[in-house]
């Protein structure tokens, strides 16, 4: 039974998730990386002492309940889980879209988040007390042209929220979205860069479309969401719940993809 909080966070071998983990390391929790790039959770192993990763798909539900099992039984409690994996499908319109990636977008960003948090809900009604985070999106918050499956994910993530907060509010577990923009990282690079060659524009005038999107003119960045995180888990947010956050820099649209360079 660990004398610590207890954390998983699902994608968290790399990039966002990452940040958020090492940030609950620094702040006492033991946490748990759930992660399907086996390279990765190699890697995270390697370099984390006080925490693992474990390789695991969040889209295959039989695998997440082994692995919920497992956490469980090492350390006896789970509080707070944050589902991050996803990942940001295609760039495409609408017709061009492939159906195997439209599933593949929410097999990993919408069911993911569906399988572990199903897995996680009983044992925190059981303690009577829980936070879970999902790692939305501002494209989860308004239209994004060309990004058809990432937004269904996100809208769908929200929605998922709002229930989950109802459903496991009056069990004291609290449940929340974080909103980010396009955050600094590897990821948003091939975004841009896919979003580029679509466009026939350079990627260093696809950045600052991104960036004039949000009244701070910026990117989000890491540290940004994963010290919302540990507000949220804290007992600072204990009246916080089926929230929608942004962590955007105030955005009215998303008109990346709209040729407003
Ligand atoms: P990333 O691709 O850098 O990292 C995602 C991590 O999730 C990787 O370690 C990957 O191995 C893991 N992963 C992918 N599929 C998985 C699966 N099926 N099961 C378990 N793990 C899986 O992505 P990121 O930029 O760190 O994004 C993390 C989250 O934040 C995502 O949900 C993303 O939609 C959201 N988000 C990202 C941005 C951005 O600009 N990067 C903006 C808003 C929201």
């Amino acid at each position: 039974m660990s004398d610590q909080p207890v954390a998983i966070v699902t994608g968290g071998a790399s990039g966002i998730g990452l940040g958020i983990a090492s940030t609950l390391i620094a702040n006492g929790y033991d946490v748990f990386v759930l992660d399907n790039d086996l390279h990765r959770v190699d890697d995270y192993n390697a370099s984390h002492r006080l925490s693992r990763a474990r390789f695991c798909d969040v889209s295959d539900a039989t695998a997440v309940a082994t692995e919920i099992d497992g956490v469980l039984h090492v350390a006896g409690r789970i509080d707070l889980l944050v589902n991050n994996a996803g990942i940001s499908g295609p760039t495409a319109p609408v017709e061009a879209v492939d159906p195997s990636e439209w599933q593949k977008t929410l097999d990993v960003g919408l069911t993911g988040a569906f399988n572990v948090t199903r897995s996680v809900a009983p044992i925190m009604k059981a303690q009577s007390s829980g936070a879970i985070i999902n790692i939305a999106s501002n494209a989860g918050l308004m239209g994004c042209p060309n990004r058809s499956p990432y937004v269904a994910a996100k809208w769908g993530l929200i929605g998922l929220t709002k229930t989950w907060a109802m459903e496991l509010g009056p069990h004291k577990v609290r449940v929340n979205a974080l909103c980010p923009a396009s955050v600094d990282g590897e990821r948003i690079e091939a975004v841009m860069a896919r979003d580029g060659e679509e466009r026939g524009v350079s990627v260093g005038d696809i950045r600052q479309s991104y960036e004039r999107q949000s009244s701070l003119q910026s990117f989000t960045r890491i540290e940004d969401i994963a010290s919302m995180v540990c507000y949220l888990a804290s007992d600072a947010g204990v009246r916080i719940s089926g929230q929608a956050i942004g962590l955007d820099g105030h955005t009215e649209t998303l008109g990346n993809s709209l040729g407003e360079i």
